[in-house]
């Protein structure tokens, strides 16, 4: 995790929520290791977790033991957009809250 640096933090907490598309998500952890606030935790998600999957997803999911990342604190984002420049599969983005 990186500390915090209030000059990155564009926004009051709760006005961005990161949205992971599960159809890129590697599970590679850098969101992980860059979220100044603790947003996500990377773990085995089931597959009937996943809605979203295409054929392609779900065959990544797959060849990835089913590991992905989820924004369980999406509340606490900031939206300093430090995991969007991370993920190498460009699996995150921000949207409104
Ligand atoms: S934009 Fe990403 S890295 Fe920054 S606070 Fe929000 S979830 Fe964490």
């Amino acid at each position: 995790m990186t500390e915090p640096d209030p000059t990155a933090c564009k926004h009051p907490a709760g006005h961005l929520v990161p949205v992971i598309d599960p159809n890129r998500c590697e599970g590679k952890s850098a969101c992980v290791a860059e979220c100044p606030y603790d947003v996500f935790v990377v773990a085995r998600r089931e597959r009937a977790d996943l809605p979203g999957l295409t054929m392609l997803g779900t065959l990544k999911w797959w060849v990835h033991g089913g590991v992905q990342a989820e924004a369980v604190r999406a509340d606490q984002c900031h939206g300093c957009g430090l995991c969007v420049s991370a993920c190498p599969e460009g699996a995150i983005t921000l949207k409104r809250a």
